[in-house]
């Protein structure tokens, strides 16, 4: 005997009402759209032009399984493999973080401060490239070492420079500073980690997906940026900018950190360090911290 045929075949309509009502989540039709769409290799434009349209058993069967994940709390640019972030499209596994719209502020002030000349850049923790390819695109005269302590994560990278046919990026396997090639750079730029250890965020939403490597730096969220300050100065020139992200409420601190007091300590490097500044958000949060190495010790290298 053949199995009962449902009433009502499925169709895009059909399945992404029932869908909707199953994902709990901030956006929850807008998700089913976009796993529909992709299940159907076709624009989510297509979904509402053709809401009548029934559903192939392949791409039908694709939809129930990222359904199924989405449920279960995977983040969306998992389950798509993609996210945009600077316009552009950004492949994205579970071995990077997801870009966020809120580090385009940290391009955004490399693009507005530093000339569109020959520079040398590192991007450390470059997770999934965006800020190395999203400079490396605006700017193809910039020399740019994208530095990750994760080979996957550099892969990530690599795959995603390729599809931008962008041959100004070099991968290292670095400990933030620690394996760099030995020269001075015009722009050290940074998304490190952040967030404290025992922040309650990190048991919500996407970030529970998210690799904690690239999340998470010990019980103040500092301790790698801690790392960044003071050896970045090895490996800046004179004049040359250290950009980093941070968390909205760790402007003061970092700024003290450039500063390099640390409680009553005065840190040996804090005389590298000039010009630092706070810069906010299309929120209004002080996200980016910059600073400038400006050193009379400095011995400027010109190669
Ligand atoms: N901004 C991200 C978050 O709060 C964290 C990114 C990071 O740690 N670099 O989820």
């Amino acid at each position: 005997m053949s199995s009962p045929q449902p009433s009502h075949p499925p169709t895009i309509r059909s399945e992404l009402q029932a869908a909707s009502a199953k994902i709990h989540s901030d956006s929850p039709r807008l998700d089913a759209e976009i796993l529909l769409a992709h299940c159907l290799n076709k624009p989510r434009s297509h979904l509402l032009a053709w809401p009548e349209k029934k559903l192939q058993p392949e791409p039908f069967e694709c939809f129930k399984q990222l359904l199924q994940q989405r449920i279960a709390g995977q983040p969306i640019s998992y389950l798509t493999g993609s996210r945009e972030f600077w316009s552009m499209d950004f492949a994205v596994t579970p071995d990077v973080l997801i870009p966020r719209p809120e580090t385009e502020l940290l391009v955004e002030t490399a693009l507005a401060r530093l000339p569109n000349t020959d520079l040398q850049v590192v991007d450390l923790g470059t997770g999934s490239g965006a800020i190395a390819i999203a400079l490396a695109t605006e700017r193809p005269s910039w020399h740019i070492i994208a530095a990750d302590l994760s080979q996957a994560a550099l892969k990530v990278a690599a795959k995603n420079a390729a599809q931008n046919n962008l041959s100004n990026i070099e991968f290292i396997q670095s400990n933030w500073c620690a394996s760099l090639p030995d020269k001075r750079f015009d722009l050290v730029i940074s998304n490190p980690p952040y967030i404290a250890a025992a922040d309650l965020h990190l048991n919500r939403g996407d970030v529970r997906f998210e690799p904690p490597q690239a999340l998470v730096s010990g019980a103040d969220g500092l301790d790698d940026i801690r790392q960044i300050i003071p050896q970045s100065v090895e490996y800046l020139k004179n004049g040359a900018w250290l950009m980093l992200e941070h968390g909205y409420n760790q402007s003061h601190t970092v700024s003290r950190l450039f500063e390099g007091t640390q409680g009553e300590q005065q840190m040996e490097y804090c005389q590298h360090y000039s010009n630092i500044e706070s810069l906010a958000d299309l929120c209004g949060h002080r996200r980016v911290t910059i600073a400038q190495q400006l050193s009379e010790n400095v011995i400027v290298n010109h190669d």
